[in-house]
């Protein structure tokens, strides 16, 4: 059985409200940066970044795509990465002279996002920037240029609105942090 949540909430960090009503204003942003730019173009990194991209899209009145890939990292453990990525699933599309925006659940140590930015770089997109849910700035170890940022938070294993716990408890509307001391994989 998987376990159920409540068992290891240690709190609520960023609750549905706040998570709408932040998501609501990088909507606004990102469509007056863009209002004299075609050819935009959302690329959601599978899994984690669902939930933010498909809120996010709603919030964009400028007109624009989507696309979607995945990147496994190899790392020293499961929650921890260490800077060799390799694509799993790769666009359909051609970006270049494209507008692309990266949408990101979470940037860590960033190891991950700097080699999808220095891959996707090299396919010539016209611009390149990030937009990231939540940033763990404290824990960066390489730099990574962060465009939008809905929230910084600090050094805490969160779970929920599209982050997963061992694949669960994605689907939570919040974003909770991981009490590891109740939680039994
Ligand atoms: P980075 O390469 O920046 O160290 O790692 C980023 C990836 O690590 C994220 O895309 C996410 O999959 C995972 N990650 C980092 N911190 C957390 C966290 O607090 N909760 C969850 N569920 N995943 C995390």
């Amino acid at each position: 059985m998987v376990q159920d949540y409540h068992e290891f909430l240690a709190e609520v960090l960023i609750s549905e409200e706040q998570l709408q009503h932040r998501i609501h204003e990088l909507g606004e942003e990102i469509s007056n940066d863009y209002k004299d730019e075609d050819q935009l173009l959302l690329v959601c990194i599978l899994r984690g970044g669902v939930m933010f991209l498909t809120d996010l899209m709603r919030s964009i009145r400028h007109p624009h795509a989507i696309e979607f890939m995945a990147v496994s990292s190899y790392g020293v453990g499961r929650r921890e990465t260490s800077g060799q990525t390799r694509i799993t699933l790769d666009l359909n599309t051609d970006i270049q002279d494209k507008n692309v925006i990266l949408v990101e659940d979470i940037i860590d140590s960033g190891f991950t996002l700097a080699s999808v930015l220095e891959m996707l770089s090299l396919r010539k997109p016209r611009s390149l920037s990030v937009c990231t849910l939540l940033d763990k700035a404290e824990r960066r170890e390489v730099y990574v240029p962060l465009k939008y940022v809905g929230f910084t938070i600090s050094n805490k294993f969160v779970f929920g609105y599209g982050l997963d716990i061992d694949d669960y408890y994605r689907n939570l509307p919040f974003v909770g942090v991981v009490d590891l001391a109740r939680y039994k994989p």
